[in-house]
């Protein structure tokens, strides 16, 4: 907290109110994978558990027309930047020196801004990928949009995240069309506590309920998007299948998961061993950087999340001042629900199939990369 009161965290709660009571609206709501892990904490539910279907029924008692979940563009994601990674490599493996390698993951817009401001030479490094918030937003006001038949301006996207720096993310102008935004407005795990309890929303005695269809279902590898290590193992379950044709039948990849600030992985994908970095918290992120700058970097991809432990400790979310247990415990939970789901591998989930065959036809068609991908800018570094 600012001791001075300069700087003031930002809320947005009555932005989603008024848009709930216009009746011109159609409002989605998304949820980001490590909110789920951690808002029962403001309702005083042990750390640890996941209160996904309590979350749907909260929301849907707050009023969204339709209650959908980030982690369906996860799942795209992983399409989409497992898709460019597979291209990068192979191109790479037969000699194409114009490639480079490694690449970077690109869903913390934290990391995206410091790689812009401390890194401008390096912005090819990362992929052109959106973050999940974002390709939902661009796939809601488009797909979604369409199969409603409304225009993208009736429908506010709202999405609820674990992250602060999101709120600056949506509103970059590169994810805006004619002046309206893909995701109109983010809220954080807090502010979203706020709002149920400004409802009167009794949250404990909640029943579970599911997401919507089609936008709301997801595989286990797009809730792990909300731990350090989980976007480059979701990537890996779906380019190792996408590039062998074979069935990956041991889906856990133990060694890019758990708390060290840098970890280093050696995966076999075919004929290949691919050398895999993670890190979370931006100061190890340098470290990956300054290899790479100096041309020094084994890897051939990294994941680079902000906050420690991932978006499970992200700044939005209940205060956790550093607590590494209780960010265990918002771990575990994450991993217990990829186990309990039925689909592990992105590439399995039945409705980002149906997107890609009525929609936009392929991974890195042209249409996926006008609505899903996007470019950086160099910035000051003051
Ligand atoms: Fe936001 Fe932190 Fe997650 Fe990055 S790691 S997306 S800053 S919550």
């Amino acid at each position: 907290v600012c001791p001075v009161g300069a700087l003031v965290e930002r809320d947005h709660t009555w932005d989603v109110v008024t848009a709930l009571a216009d009746p011109e609206k159609v409002t989605v709501v998304q949820t980001a994978p490590a909110v789920r892990a951690a808002l029962g904490e403001e309702f005083g539910i042990e750390a640890g558990t996941s209160v996904t279907g309590k979350m749907v029924a909260a929301l849907r008692q707050i009023g969204f027309d339709h209650v959908f979940d980030t982690d369906f563009a996860a799942d795209l994601t992983i399409m989409e930047e497992g898709s460019e990674f597979l291209d990068r490599l192979t191109r790479h493996l037969d000699g194409d020196t114009s490639v480079k390698l490694p690449i970077m993951t690109s869903c913390c817009p934290a990391w995206v801004k410091f790689f812009e401001h401390q890194f401008p030479d390096l912005l090819d490094v990362p992929s052109t990928a959106k973050s999940p918030m974002q390709m939902f937003g661009a796939v809601a006001k488009s797909y979604y949009a369409e199969l409603l038949g409304i225009p993208r301006e009736k429908m506010v996207v709202v999405s609820i995240m674990p992250c602060l720096a999101k709120k600056y993310e949506c509103s970059r102008p590169e994810f805006m069309v004619d002046g309206n935004p893909d995701v109109d407005i983010t809220l954080s795990t807090r502010e979203l506590a706020r709002l149920i309890k400004l409802m009167n929303i009794e949250f404990n005695a909640l029943p579970d309920e599911d997401f919507d269809a089609p936008l709301g279902y997801s595989t286990g590898a797009a809730v792990i998007f909300g731990v350090t290590g989980g976007v480059i193992e979701a990537a890996l379950r779906t380019a190792y299948e996408l590039h062998t044709g074979e069935k990956l039948d041991k889906v856990d990849f133990e060694d890019v998961r758990g708390m060290d600030g840098v970890k280093s992985a050696k995966v076999q994908v075919g004929s290949h061993t691919l050398n895999i970095g993670v890190a979370h918290k931006l100061g190890n992120a340098r470290k990956l950087l300054e290899e790479i700058r100096e041309g020094k970097s084994q890897y051939h991809a990294i994941e680079i999340m902000s906050c420690p432990g991932g978006c499970i400790g992200g700044g939005g979310q209940p205060y956790h001042h550093g607590d590494v247990e209780l960010l265990k415990k918002r771990t575990a939970a994450i991993y217990d629900e990829d186990l309990a789901k039925p689909e592990r591998k992105s590439h399995e989930n039945p409705y980002i199939v149906e997107l890609y065959e009525k929609y936009l036809g392929k991974p890195l068609s042209e249409k996926a990369h006008h609505l899903l991908h996007t470019h950086y800018f160099k910035r000051s570094k003051f």
